[in-house]
């Protein structure tokens, strides 16, 4: 198991019939995110597949597969999700010496293009940021999650804490999932305006 899923490329910029190959697991994935570095969690080890074949020239196109379990954390409690993924890989490549880091860049015809600089190149900012748009924006570990307590971050999918007993169950809004009016609607970053007495023209 590698933390660094590298690919060489050094023959394939030699001969434009040659191809290369590699696969293997990744448990996860860190990458860069401006100076930050981010970590993607996987539950289990996540298998790649992938196939690079040189086009002539400096240009490559990458085919494969790479399917991870993504654990994301619920949008109302925090607690961990699991995301099964099955990530269908298929990008022009483009070597370009002066590149430090491979970085995607929208080509003419709007299909990214992978730039790198290195013939041994790294694959981990490409399948993490591949794996970013394939996973959706937001998951509930259940739709009727219940989320966390505002005021004392309780779990209230575990039963209700004395801030919440007050609130008659009549008031669950079955959009959200929250009592409405009470501080548990917060969870929702519009909720509380509806709380404003705003003006009326
Ligand atoms: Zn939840
Ligand atoms: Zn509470």
């Amino acid at each position: 198991m590698s933390d660094q899923p590298h690919i060489h490329l050094g023959s394939l910029l030699r001969s434009s019939t040659d191809e290369a190959h590699v696969d293997g697991e990744l448990d996860h994935l860190t990458y860069q995110q401006g100076k930050e570095t981010q970590t993607l969690r996987f539950a289990e080890p996540a298998p790649f597949d992938i196939d690079v074949n040189a086009l002539g020239g400096d240009e490559m196109y990458l085919q494969g597969s790479f399917e991870p379990t993504l654990i994301m954390e619920c949008a109302r409690c925090l607690r961990d999700v699991e995301v099964p993924l099955e990530l269908t890989l298929g990008t022009l490549m483009r070597y370009d010496p002066a590149a430090t880091e491979p970085y995607l860049e929208e080509a003419e015809s709007g299909e990214d293009v992978l730039v790198f600089g290195d013939p041994n190149l790294d694959l981990s900012a490409y399948l993490a940021e591949t794996t970013l748009l394939g996973a959706p924006l937001s998951v509930l570990h259940d739709e009727a999650c219940k989320g966390l307590c505002q005021v004392c971050g309780h779990d209230l999918n575990e039963g209700p804490c004395e801030h919440s007993a007050a609130v008659p169950v009549e008031a669950i809004d079955t959009d959200l999932g929250t009592p409405e009016g009470s501080t548990h609607a917060r969870q929702n970053p519009f909720a509380t305006l509806r709380g404003l007495d705003l003006p009326e023209d």
